[in-house]
């Protein structure tokens, strides 16, 4: 599904190169985590995937099911089934969240060259999802994000995943600030949409949220590259001990 090879990332604006050769693939209808201590690229190997301004690929290369994701607009990875969960999401007045998700699926349709869906059956299928994921349906009346609690915001992110329906899903700490119930919450949103066509990506800081969402394999990042790979019981040696000894081992 997502093959990323020796990828190396540098800021724009100045000469620091941030990710120094990322190996990972990930394989459709799997899990797979990515942790490392703060500031070791996981959030830029995220912005990067997802094409946000600011980074320049200086060598390697991305692809989602074979697509060169690094030649698309941001919106073209979108429509070829990327998607990214934010740590922070944006807050956007004046948008109803309807509205935002209604134009964002169609024009995902639209860049698949598929037809547009009406108002009224957007609103069926919205009410569906929203439901399946106990999610208040007030909260779809309301401008994206606005006032919306750290829980309710990530459970609106969750929403706009199901509603998109991507096959490659980036999840960047949607777990930081989340309180136990929360954390819960989105976790079995998360679980809902795993799917033999699906993959996601689920980038934590910590241990616990993958004691919900259960992953088949799990990395962990350190100074701009994958430092080391293996099973589920990687996370909770990470918990153990921290990460100190993977990164002296990786030195
Ligand atoms: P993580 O998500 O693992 O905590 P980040 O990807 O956020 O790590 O950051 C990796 C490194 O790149 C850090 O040293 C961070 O300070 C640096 N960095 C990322 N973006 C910028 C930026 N726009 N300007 C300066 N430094 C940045
Ligand atoms: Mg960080
Ligand atoms: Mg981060």
């Amino acid at each position: 599904m997502l093959e990323i090879k020796n990828l190396h990332v540098k800021l724009e604006e100045e000469d620091k190169q941030i990710l120094k050769g990322v190996d990972l693939s990930v394989e459709a209808g799997k899990v797979h985590a990515i942790m490392g201590p703060n500031g070791s690229g996981k959030s830029t190997l995220s912005y990067v995937l997802s094409g946000r301004d600011g980074y320049e690929v200086t060598d390697g290369s991305a692809t989602l099911e074979g697509a060169d994701l690094l030649e698309l607009e941001p919106e073209e990875r979108a429509a070829a089934g990327l998607f990214l969960a934010f740590q922070y999401p944006v807050e956007i007045p004046g948008v109803g969240n309807m509205t935002f998700l209604r134009t964002a699926f169609n024009a995902q349709r639209k860049a698949r060259g598929e037809e547009e869906i009406s108002a009224a059956d957007f609103l069926k299928l919205i009410r569906e999802k929203a439901k399946e994921l106990k999610i208040d349906a007030d909260m779809l009346k309301r401008p994206v994000n606005m006032g919306f609690s750290g829980g309710e915001k990530k459970r609106n992110e969750i929403l706009q995943m199901a509603v998109l329906g991507p096959k490659m899903c980036i999840l960047d700490e949607t777990d930081s600030g989340l309180d136990v119930d929360a954390m819960k919450l989105v976790s079995d949103g998360v679980n809902a949409l795993r799917d033999e066509g699906r993959a996601f990506l689920v980038i934590t800081h910590y241990q616990r949220l993958l004691n919900h969402i259960k992953p088949d394999v799990v990395h962990i990042m350190s100074n701009g590259r994958i430092v080391k790979t293996g099973g589920p019981e990687l996370a909770l040696e990470v918990e153990e001990n921290g990460y100190a000894d993977i990164v002296a081992e990786d030195a």
